[in-house]
């Protein structure tokens, strides 16, 4: 039982059927029927005029932060985002450009932090501001979700300051089916984004970067720089598209077994500070007698894998590879510590 995160799924038997009767051809050449049809559905599904199949969400996010930026230029994003703590200082390594960290809450900017941050353009000491990026669920803040007029207001001040918008929607289907915001609402509103197929959908790997044809053209280019660009990479768009037909739906599954697993934690003396549980991450702190790393290695001895993620805090993420049954069990087992 692997809570540790979404991304140890794995393939289940109809979609490895799906990936072994798809269509495919060399993506390089873009003649892959079955990225082209993922691609088309993605960008259907937002309302955006393109999309672009990824090997992951890292370099799906690190192509548009490429795109939409220069060297020199400024990034605002939260001090937890991905793009800024989890991609190997990639704002740097492939654009050139430097982040400007806020700090937020749990992961989420507002418009009024957008505002403060912009670099005033007729001050040649200062870099140039450029891009936004959002994540949206967030990661490190417990897979919480964007208040939808705060994302407008945000949009309202990039529009203002002539700022890109992008969105790491690494988990927004997550954020979708828990907010009800149509997906349209967001191809709307951002200039880019990018959706992971490896996470809650359960796909072995893929992320798909949704824009407008411009940018999906520069997109391209700057991915077969990076070696991005993939042959007969259908075998694994098939995946996108099962998934799409299939895991969308279910996510629902993964939220309530989240709520579950919440509810017999805080019932525990020794569970702290938990932060509110809106998707499939709980992030929690633990106290007393119980470590983060004694915590988790109670739980593996009954077969459970969970993550430390700092002295305090703990992390466990569900997704179509727990059961209902899975969760049963665990739940049983946080009742018999004390
Ligand atoms: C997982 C994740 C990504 C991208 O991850 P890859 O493993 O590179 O596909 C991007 N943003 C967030 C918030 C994530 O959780």
């Amino acid at each position: 039982m692997d809570f540790r995160s979404d991304t140890f799924t794995q393939p289940t038997p109809p979609m490895l059927e799906a990936m072994l009767k798809a269509p495919t051809g060399d993506d390089v050449f873009g003649e892959d029927p079955s990225v082209r049809e993922l691609e088309a559905r993605m960008s259907a599904l937002f309302g955006m005029e393109a999309a672009l199949y990824c090997p992951s969400g890292t370099m799906s996010n690190q192509i548009a932060i490429k795109v939409h930026t220069r060297p020199g230029d400024e990034v605002i994003c939260s001090s937890l985002a991905h793009v800024y703590i989890y991609e190997g200082g990639g704002i740097a390594f492939n654009s050139g450009a430097q982040a400007r960290p806020i700090e937020g809450d749990r992961g989420m900017i507002s418009a009024a932090d957008v505002a403060a941050a912009v670099n005033p353009t007729d001050d040649d000491h200062k870099a140039t501001t450029s891009l936004v990026c959002l994540e949206n669920t967030s990661n490190r803040g417990g897979g919480c979700c964007y208040d939808w007029d705060e994302i407008l207001r945000i949009r309202e001040t990039c529009n203002q300051h002539n700022l890109r918008l992008h969105l790491d929607g690494a988990r927004l289907f997550n954020a979708l089916l828990a907010t009800g915001q149509p997906a349209a609402d967001y191809g709307r509103t951002f200039d880019s984004i990018s959706v992971c197929l490896n996470k809650g959908l359960g796909c072995p790997i893929g992320s798909v970067l949704l824009g407008s044809k411009d940018f999906i053209r520069e997109a391209k280019r700057v991915r077969k720089k990076l070696g991005g660009g993939m042959r007969q990479a259908g075998y694994m768009a098939a995946t996108g598209i099962y998934a799409l037909d299939h895991h969308i739906d279910r996510l629902a599954e993964d939220h309530a077994h989240a709520k579950t697993i919440a509810a017999a934690l805080l019932e525990q003396s020794f569970v702290g500070h938990m932060l509110p549980v809106e998707t499939n991450i709980l992030i929690f702190d633990v106290h007393g007698d119980w470590t983060p790393v004694k915590f988790r290695d109670y739980l593996a001895k009954h077969g459970i894998r969970v993550m430390a993620i700092s002295p305090t805090q703990l992390r466990i993420v569900t997704h179509l590879g727990i059961t209902a049954d899975m969760v049963k069990h665990t739940v049983e087992v946080i009742r018999s510590m004390s």
